[in-house]
């Protein structure tokens, strides 16, 4: 396995797999693996055969987080990431570091506060304006213009046939898809299902957030979609905003669960539903103490 941190380095190597014609597939990741990326993995194996290259990215990208957020405290630990990957039977990872990613220093969302703090010459972004403007578009301006903006940046550098991405970022993965159609982007983008605990909880990096009884009261996602999934189940349409009310009830009733949003959805142009019934996407955010969870689950 090989270990690459320099942007130039990555995307020679993928223009050379190019022209051998080796299929590329690529799985980007914040790091802290755990098992739902390392099904990922799994998927762009199984798309590129055995001799395709499988290329993982770590990278924590600032242009994500807004000042306010866990950028500095994201959790972080690239030995055991890397040692996850080799058994995986990966063969690149990919692991830039921020000036590699945005030369002469590195930006937040905030650009006042970038500005003031750094005078970087980086001023490209790809911005999504009709998908990123709902749920985490809404509750964290700026976010999906640093995650679209850093998967062009990655798939100009890695060249990937096939790119996987979580189901467990629903609007992520529909922004991404939308991305590589207009921008035309030569890479099949496939969304693997989501990884989960026994009890339920959606695996993620921030979990390990989750301390003593914060654990068991993140349960109240699952348990919240399971009871969507069954109202559904049993009366044929709902109204959306009395659904959303009682849902947040439920939520709540866990002593540090904060409902950020609960939404209802066509899960093909995510524009909001006014009723739910059968196939209606629901994506929800809340927080468990500070921690803040999301998941999704067609009803
Ligand atoms: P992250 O490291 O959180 O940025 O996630 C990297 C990729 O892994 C994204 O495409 C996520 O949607 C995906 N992912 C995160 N959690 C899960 C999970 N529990 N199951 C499957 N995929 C996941």
């Amino acid at each position: 396995m090989r270990i690459v941190s320099k942007a130039a380095a990555m995307q020679k190597c993928a223009l050379q797999w190019k022209g051998r014609g080796v299929r590329v597939g690529f799985v980007p990741t914040m790091g802290y693996l755990h098992a739902g990326h390392l099904s990922l993995l799994r998927a762009a194996r199984k798309r590129v055969g055995k001799s395709g290259r499988v290329v993982v990215s770590i990278y924590v990208n600032p242009t994500q987080f807004a000042p306010t957020e866990d950028l500095a405290k994201y959790p972080r630990d690239l030995k055991r990431d890397l040692k996850l990957c080799r058994e995986a039977g990966v063969d690149v990872v990919f692991t830039p570091s921020d000036v590699e990613m945005y030369p002469v220093g590195s930006s937040r969302c905030d650009d006042r506060t970038a500005q003031r703090a750094v005078p970087t010459p980086f001023s490209t972004y790809v911005v999504e304006e009709k998908l990123s403007r709902t749920m985490e578009g809404a509750a964290r301006p700026m976010h999906f213009r640093g995650v679209t903006t850093v998967v062009a940046k990655l798939f100009n550098l890695v060249l990937p046939d096939v790119a996987v991405f979580g189901q467990k970022d629903f609007q992520q993965a529909a922004i991404i898809k939308r991305m590589v159609a207009d921008l035309n982007f030569p890479v099949k983008i496939i969304v693997a299902p989501t990884l989960r605990e026994a009890d339920g909880l959606a695996m993620s990096s921030r979990n390990k957030y989750l301390t003593g009884d914060l654990r068991r009261q993140a349960t109240t996602l699952w348990r919240v979609i399971q009871t969507a999934k069954w109202v559904v189940k049993k009366s044929k349409s709902v109204s959306a905003a009395d659904f959303k009310s009682d849902l947040k009830l439920l939520i709540e009733i866990e002593p540090d669960a904060k409902l950020d949003y609960v939404e209802f959805f066509n899960p093909e142009t995510l524009s909001s539903a006014s009723k739910v019934s059968r196939g209606t996407q629901m994506a929800l955010a809340v927080f468990i103490g500070k921690t803040r969870l999301i998941d999704n689950t067609r009803l």
